[in-house]
């Protein structure tokens, strides 16, 4: 349930490139194939405004970042981060802990979708 599946919804584009990316280029690493930066996730959640999201891999998180577990979920500040061994645990607000594995990915909040 944890790791970040996409979405039919999901839209991508890299603002460095000012460019929409197909899914087929992005897939992989989330990353735009022509400059390498992590291209932005449209996220659409209910009615409220579209979201912009990265979806990086957990063990690349830091405090404080926002995070989007589920579709039907708020976003949540992460509060902590253990790693242990090929594990990171997360402490997240109003969630409580979480194990994930370290190459996990996870849809980290960026800001609103202006494209
Ligand atoms: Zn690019």
């Amino acid at each position: 349930m944890a790791k970040s599946v996409p979405h039919i919804s999901e839209e991508y584009y890299c603002n460095d490139c000012n460019d929409y990316k197909d899914f087929l280029d992005v897939n992989t690493n989330w990353k735009c194939p022509i400059c390498g930066n992590y291209v932005q996730i449209k996220i659409v959640i209910g009615n409220t405004i579209d979201q912009s999201c990265f979806r990086i891999p957990v063990s690349e998180l830091n405090s404080n970042d926002i995070v989007l577990l589920h579709r039907n979920a708020d976003f949540n500040e992460v509060l902590g981060i253990t790693n242990f061994g090929d594990k990171v645990f997360l402490n997240i607000k109003e969630y409580g802990s979480l194990k994930m594995n370290k190459d996990d990915t996870i849809l980290k909040l960026n800001g609103g979708w202006y494209h």
